[in-house]
């Protein structure tokens, strides 16, 4: 195959190629049954094996307890913004750490049907620091703390989930990682409940992941549609309504490749995390050390994935775009609401698109001077 171009978007992304090959292979003929994954029944035997293989996957990857639930959704992250509220928060208030915004989308949303309130925000430095975890108001007994652990758009992440328990605080923690799931380990003991769309890190756009833990499961609010709430799904095993097969299949052969990636003595999401380090690195140092570009997130939460970054002359943004584009690097405009550029590094980039990104960025700034 001819190489592709490397390929910066903050999703729908770049998935691994042999994952599109191996899927563009059984296309017409999954494995002898005669017919491709998008016609097959949900309820057949075929179907069952995909999904099967693609939770128990999931589960080994990321380390998934047996008290906590993998849930195969839909809706995207947004939906999830009211699905969450609708099953958790059970009539009493809910906390909020405001980081960028996902986070402020999640809180208005989440308005609709709870008490939400603010526990923590940055929004006094333009979304540009993590609040530390001491220093939050959470409310007396909230039914759940939220978290956004990666902004995709203003690129924080964080990079040690808080302990609730240590800041006296029994609540579980709800946290959208998105952007950043399958990218490092999970720590499962400090978390209640994690959702996000797979379009970034796991797959094509169409299929939500929710992990919770048993006990939270089963509280809904009456006015819950069924198919959002988490115990008819549970109870389903993802097949309450139709689920979104090919996506799913899609996510499970990304699993799979995931399984299959080793970076010295790690594997799979450990081995992701090394490489994602080192991925991010290379950018971040090249930034930093540069008088023509600039992120202006604080280095303690920098994000891996998603790296926002300016020009300082703003007016050569266009020629930048059209210079990378034509030099095989897509899609690193940033987000309208911050203008600028972001690179998106999610696992399917390797550490040479990273590098000839770089190579680009500083053959542009030379001939610009
Ligand atoms: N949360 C985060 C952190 C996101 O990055 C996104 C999408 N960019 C969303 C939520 C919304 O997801 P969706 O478009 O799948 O609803």
């Amino acid at each position: 195959m001819t190489p592709r171009p490397y390929n910066f978007s903050a999703g729908p992304a770049a998935m691994p190629a042999e994952v599109l090959q191996h899927a563009a292979g059984e296309m017409l003929d999954w494995q002898g049954s005669g017919m491709s994954v998008m016609e097959m029944s949900h309820r057949g035997q075929e179907f069952g094996r995909i999904l099967e293989a693609a939770e128990s996957d999931l589960r080994e990857l990321l380390a998934v307890p047996d008290h906590f639930r993998i849930l195969f959704m839909q809706g995207g992250g947004l939906a999830e913004n009211a699905i969450v509220p609708l099953n958790l928060s059970r009539g009493a208030a809910v906390d909020f750490v405001i980081t960028g915004s996902w986070s402020l989308k999640s809180l208005k949303e989440a308005r609709r049907y709870a008490q939400a309130r603010v526990a923590a925000s940055n929004e006094a430095d333009g979304h540009t620091s993590l609040p530390e975890p001491r220093t939050w108001q959470i409310s007396e007994a909230p039914s759940y703390v939220h978290l956004c652990s990666n902004e995709t758009i203003n690129g924080i992440e964080v990079h040690e989930l808080p302990d609730l328990k240590s800041l006296g605080c029994n609540a579980p923690l709800v946290i959208d990682f998105s952007s950043h799931v399958a990218s490092r380990p999970v720590d499962w003991t400090r978390v209640g409940l994690a959702f996000g769309g797979a379009q970034k890190n796991l797959g094509p756009a169409g299929l939500t992941l929710v992990v919770v833990r048993e006990d939270l499961i089963g509280h809904a609010l009456p006015i819950c549609p069924s198919a959002f709430d988490y115990k008819t799904v549970a109870d389903n095993r993802s097949m309450y309504n139709t689920p979104p097969t090919y996506a799913i299949y899609m996510a499970g052969l990304t699993f799979q490749w995931l399984k299959r990636q080793v970076e010295g003595k790690h594997q799979g999401v450990a081995a992701m995390e090394a490489r994602n380090m080192a991925k991010a690195a290379l950018l971040y140092d090249f930034i930093d050390q540069s008088p023509f570009y600039e992120n202006k997130v604080a280095p303690s939460c920098r994000s891996r994935m998603n790296v926002p970054f300016f020009l300082r002359d703003e007016s050569r943004n266009e020629a930048f775009l059209s210079g990378a584009k034509a030099a095989g690097l897509l899609q690193l405009k940033g987000h309208k609401s911050v203008g600028g550029m972001r690179a998106s590094l999610y696992n399917a980039m390797p550490l040479d698109g990273v590098q000839a990104l770089v190579n680009y960025m500083r053959h542009f700034e030379m001939t610009q001077a």
